[in-house]
């Protein structure tokens, strides 16, 4: 798991800071984007094997952003879990039906987070 790539996007400098620190800590290869325009650039030059990305951003929200890479060819393959503050039940399936794979429920929990992309990345590389 340790040297794959993650890009973060999130516009909240706080949880960017936070999520960088903390994956790159668990030796993965971190990029960030503050806005979905900025990760579509980076995107392409760039394949990350996934995405922590936050719902709500300045102009194109994550859910779109999601919707795009989804429908991609290119991008698809992309493992994208959903930072999301919503609380309800429902919202949970709003983020599912966009094509996130998975969510975390903000304020972000430490453990949760690391527990989560190991998951994620460890069933990405075996089914690879
Ligand atoms: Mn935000």
């Amino acid at each position: 798991m340790r040297g794959k790539a993650i890009l973060i996007v999130e516009d909240n400098p706080i949880n960017l800071k936070l999520t960088h620190v903390l994956l790159s800590k668990e030796g993965f290869l971190v990029k960030v984007a503050t806005d979905a325009e900025e990760a579509l650039m980076m995107l392409k030059e760039f394949h990350p094997a996934l995405i922590l990305m936050d719902i709500q951003l300045p102009g194109m929200d994550g859910l779109q952003l999601t919707q795009l890479l989804k429908q991609n060819p290119q991008t698809r393959d992309i493992i994208i879990v959903a930072l999301t503050a919503y609380a309800m039940k429902g919202d949970e399936e709003k983020v599912l039906n966009a094509g996130c794979d998975d969510y975390i429920s903000k304020p972000i929990d430490i453990h949760n987070l690391i527990e989560i992309v190991n998951k994620h990345l460890r069933a990405h590389r075996s089914a690879s």
